[in-house]
C-alpha cells in the first residue's frame, strides 16, 4: 500500500522553533524539508545555552534527535536562505512547496547608537555567546576579554556573559549597567545563582544607598532588596573576580585612548512612574565607568538581509491579529499590501529575543496550527512526489555550489565529537570550524540522502 498523500512544507531554521515546527508538521502527516544555516541543528539551544548546563542541553538534544530521525523530515544543514545565501526566499518560494515556515531566530544586531559601539573590545552578546559556545565562524574569531568588563543590560543574557567572564576568563571585575533600577532587573533569580559567588554584596549595598533617594521618589524601598540579599546564603567564591551593578546609568559613549577601550561613559538617570511602567529619564550628568571591555546584552533583532519584509527589527506580519490570531504568523508584503502567500514566521524570528526554549516551542506549535489550517485547503500530493521535490531542492543546492549536510552526517560529526571529548577527558567538545566538520564527513563519505 502506498503511503498517504501529503503536503510538502519547507521549514527554514533548525533551532527549537524550527525543530518543533517540523515535528508538528510531520505529526500532521506533512513531508518536511528543514534547511539550516549552521552545520548542526539546535540554534541557540546548541550554541546559546550556557557552557556547563550539560544536563539541560543533553535533554533538549535528545528531543531534537527524535525529531530528526522522523523519515518525514529531511534535514539539510550548512544552507543559508537569503540574498547572500545558497538560495533566496524568492527561489525557495518558486520550488512548489505548500508553505514556507521561517524559524531563523533573531540574527541581527541591535545597535543602540552609542558612540564607539563598534570599537575593538566592544561586543554584542550574541556574537560572544556564539563564540564561547563554538559556533563557526564566531568560534574562529578572537573575542579577548580584559580585566574590567562593563555589561550593558540586566537580563538573563547578562548573567551568562558575567558567568563566562568571572568563571572562564582572566577577569577581575564585571559591572552590569542598567538604565533603570534594581526593581526593574530582568534576570531570573534562579539564573543569578550561577554568579552569586562573584556578587559583591558590599558594593551592592553602597550602590543602593547612592540611588536610595531616586528609588524613594517612585515609591521603591531598597531595604526590601537588602533583606532578600541577606536571606540568601553566601556561596563559597569560585573566582577572585567581583561582580557589581551600576543602576540608573544610560550608556552614552565608549571611551577609547589610542584605540583601546578605557571607559564606558554613562548619563545618570532618574525614574519616572507612567501608569504601571517605570521609565528612566536622563539627567544630563555624565560619569565614567572604567573598563577595557564592553558587552551589549540588550537583545537582538531579526536579520534584515534574510529577504523577508522587515521594519524596525522585526519581520512584517499581517495586520488584524486581534481578530485573526493566524495573522500574527503570516508574513506581510507591504509592496503588495497583502500577505505573502504561504510564508510564515515562528519563534524568535517572529518575536526577537522572546523567552526560553519552551516559549519558542509553544510559539512554533501555535504557528503550525494556523499553517495547517490554511494548507488544508490545498490538494495533497503523492508521497513520492513530495520526496522528489525535496530531492530536487537538495540537488539544486549542490548544483549552486552549496554543500548541504545531511542528518546522517550530523550524527557522524557528533559521534566523533563525543569520541574526542572522551579521549580528552572533557564533558563536551565541539569542532570549531565548518571546514573540520565537512572534511570529516567528506572523508567518511557518509551516504548522501535519497
Ligand atoms: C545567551 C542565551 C542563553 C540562553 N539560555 C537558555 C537557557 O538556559 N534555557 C532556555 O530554555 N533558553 C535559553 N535561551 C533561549 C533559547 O535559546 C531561545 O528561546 C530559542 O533558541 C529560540 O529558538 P528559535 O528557534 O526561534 O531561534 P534560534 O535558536 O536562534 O534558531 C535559529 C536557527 O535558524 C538558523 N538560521 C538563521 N538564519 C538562517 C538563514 N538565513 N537560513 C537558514 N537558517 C538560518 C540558525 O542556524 C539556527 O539554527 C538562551 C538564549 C540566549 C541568547
Amino acid at each position: 500500500m502506498s503511503p498517504d498523500p501529503v503536503h510538502a512544507i519547507a521549514v527554514v531554521g533548525a533551532g527549537p522553533a524550527g525543530l518543533f515546527a517540523a515535528r508538528a508538521l510531520a505529526t500532521a502527516g506533512s513531508r518536511v524539508l528543514l534547511l539550516n544555516r549552521d552545520v548542526k541543528p539546535g540554534g541557540l539551544a546548541e550554541y546559546g545555552i550556557f557552557l556547563d548546563k550539560y544536563k539541560m542541553k543533553g535533554g533538549i538534544r535528545r528531543q531534537f534527535q527524535k525529531i530528526l530521525a522522523n523519515p518525514l523530515i529531511t534535514y539539510l544543514g550548512h544552507v543559508t536562505v537569503g540574498e547572500r545565501g545558497a538560495i533566496s526566499v524568492a527561489d525557495l518560494r518558486a520550488q512548489g512547496f505548500d508553505a514556507l515556515v521561517f524559524a531563523i531566530g533573531a540574527q541581527g544586531t541591535k545597535y543602540l547608537g552609542v558612540e564607539g559601539e563598534r570599537l575593538p573590545g566592544v561586543y554584542h552578546a550574541k556574537d560572544l555567546v556564539y563564540h564561547y559556545n563554538r559556533l563557526p565562524p564566531f568560534s574562529e574569531r578572537a573575542y579577548p576579554i580584559g580585566r574590567r568588563v562593563a555589561i550593558v543590560g540586566v537580563g538573563n543574557v547578562m548573567v551568562d556573559i558575567a558567568n563566562y567572564c568571572v568563571h572562564f576568563c582572566e577577569c577581575d571585575e564585571v559591572v552590569a549597567v542598567a538604565r533603570r533600577g534594581p526593581f526593574e532587573k530582568a534576570y531570573d533569580d534562579r539564573e543569578f545563582e550561577d554568579i552569586e559567588d562573584a556578587f559583591d554584596r558590599r558594593r551592592y549595598r553602597a550602590e543602593l544607598e547612592r540611588i536610595r533617594p531616586r528609588l524613594a521618589a517612585v515609591g521603591q524601598n531598597p531595604d526590601e532588596l537588602l533583606r532578600a540579599m541577606e536571606a540568601r546564603e553566601e556561596p563559597q567564591p569560585q573566582t577572585h573576580a567581583r561582580l557589581s551593578f551600576r543602576f540608573l546609568a544610560s550608556p552614552r559613549r565608549v571611551v577609547a585612548e589610542a584605540g583601546r577601550v578605557v571607559a564606558l561613559e554613562v548619563e545618570e538617570t532618574r525614574l519616572e512612574r507612567k501608569g504601571d511602567r517605570i521609565s528612566a529619564v536622563s539627567t544630563g550628568e555624565l560619569s565614567r565607568i572604567p573598563c577595557d571591555t564592553v558587552v551589549f546584552a540588550v537583545g537582538d533583532r531579526v536579520d534584515e538581509e534574510a529577504g523577508l519584509p522587515y521594519r524596525d527589527g522585526l519581520y512584517l506580519t499581517a495586520p488584524g491579529a486581534d481578530q485573526d490570531p493566524a495573522a500574527a504568523y503570516q508574513v506581510w508584503d507591504p509592496a503588495a499590501g497583502a500577505p505573502m502567500e504561504g510564508v510564515y514566521v515562528v519563534g524568535w524570528a517572529r518575536r526577537a529575543s522572546d523567552g526560553v526554549v519552551g516559549r519558542a516551542r509553544l510559539d512554533a506549535e501555535t504557528g503550525i496550527k494556523h499553517v495547517l489550517a490554511r494548507v488544508a485547503a490545498r490538494p495533497r500530493r503523492p508521497r513520492a512526489e513530495a520526496d522528489a521535490l525535496v530531492a530536487r531542492v537538495a540537488e539544486a543546492l549542490r548544483a549552486r555550489g552549496a554543500r548541504p549536510v545531511t542528518y546522517a552526517e550530523v550524527v557522524a560529526i557528533e559521534a566523533e565529537e563525543r569520541a574526542r571529548a572522551a579521549a580528552a577527558g572533557v564533558e563536551e567538545l565541539k569542532f570549531a570550524s565548518d571546514r573540520e566538520m565537512l572534511d570529516l564527513v567528506d572523508a567518511a563519505a557518509v551516504k548522501p540522502p535519497a
